[in-house]
């Protein structure tokens, strides 16, 4: 058995990981996949102190920090249950099981995505979903903000001032945004708001984003905007569906409650990332969330007996 197990190999449970191991203790990490989001990431440049990287540059540095200490990894492994008796026992989906007195969280988040023709062959090459990282990249330039939920509309706010031009595009006949939000947005000169459309393609010349269709949903017609940029702003969905059986509180979007130490609703278990309610959903933010979680881990074992 562990003293500690960290779920997820992304920037929290890295950081979660190696904060674990310095203080001594018998450490594992589980992951599906190491680096986690970082693996699809292209450019970053808000990872502060190091000006530009690449996502997979900046996973094999995580991995390489991770192996410096002795934390037992083990990657291709998804954990399917986590139950409670005298330790916290994880349950693989190859069969196996794990046992720990403490356990770390961090198994992250994905973007939901629009599925529609072009968006994954133009994903990084125009299609993006964080404004907060990519919105740079689209200095100058015309984009779309596809959702017109409160994150749409703060995209839509946020990039107005790095970009030309910003159309937002909803769906449904109404912005659900906070009214603030919309009327904030509503006031900017380079922002226009499209209701009742439904995003139908991502046009592309073979290497880059050029446009946007998308169908009226009033009249029927197919309509054209020429663009650079395209940020997808439906939802980010967290990885916590499998703990749905267990007794951990989940938010009703499924992120997993945690207080200032990173603790969850069962004693032992804490949680970090961009699978938690800790907010804003960036690398930085990750990884220290993954040393508050190890370090209130370590808390909660030395005020425990073995
Ligand atoms: P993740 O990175 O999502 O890692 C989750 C880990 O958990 C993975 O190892 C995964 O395999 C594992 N896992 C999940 N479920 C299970 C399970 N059941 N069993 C075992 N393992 C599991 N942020 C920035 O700060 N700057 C940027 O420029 C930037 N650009 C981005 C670009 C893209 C395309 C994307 C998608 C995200 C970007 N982000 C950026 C956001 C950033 O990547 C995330 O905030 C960060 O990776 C979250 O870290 P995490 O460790 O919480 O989760």
């Amino acid at each position: 058995p562990y003293d500690m197990l960290i779920v997820g190999g992304g920037p929290a449970g890295a950081a979660a990981a190696i904060y674990a191991a310095r203080k001594g203790i018998r450490t594992g990490l589980v992951a599906e996949r190491f680096g986690g989001q970082v693996m699809d990431t292209v450019g970053i440049e808000n990872f502060i102190s190091v000006p530009y990287t690449e996502g997979p540059k900046l996973s094999a540095s995580l991995e390489q920090h991770v192996r410096q200490y002795g934390v037992d990894i083990i990657t291709e492994q998804r954990v399917a249950k986590l139950t409670r008796a005298d330790q916290v026992e994880l349950d693989l989906v190859s069969g196996a099981k794990l046992k720990s007195r403490a356990v770390v969280l961090a198994t992250g988040a994905r973007w939901r995505e629009l599925n529609v023709p072009g968006e994954a062959e133009y994903r990084t090459k125009g299609v993006a979903y964080c404004p907060h990282c990519d919105g740079p990249f689209f200095k100058g330039k015309k984009v779309a903000v596809i959702g017109g939920g409160n994150s749409g509309i703060e995209a839509a706010i946020d990039l107005a001032g790095i970009v030309e031009h910003v159309t937002v595009v909803e769906f449904a006949d109404t912005l659900r945004a906070d009214e603030v939000l919309q009327k904030k947005a509503r006031s900017l000169p380079n922002v226009d708001i499209i209701l009742n459309a439904q995003s139908t393609e991502v046009l592309g010349d073979g290497s880059k984003v050029v446009g946007l269709a998308y169908k009226d949903r009033s009249s029927g017609e197919v309509k054209q905007l020429d663009l650079a940029g395209i940020f997808v702003q439906i939802g980010l969905v967290p990885n916590t569906e499998w703990l749905k059986e267990s007794d951990i509180s989940l938010t009703r979007f499924g992120e997993i409650e945690i207080d200032a130490k990173g603790a969850t609703s069962m004693p032992g278990v804490f949680a970090a990332g961009d699978a938690t309610t800790v907010p804003f959903k960036q690398i930085i933010i990750s990884m220290g969330s993954g040393a508050t979680a190890a370090l209130g881990a370590f808390d909660y074992l030395i005020r425990t007996s073995v």
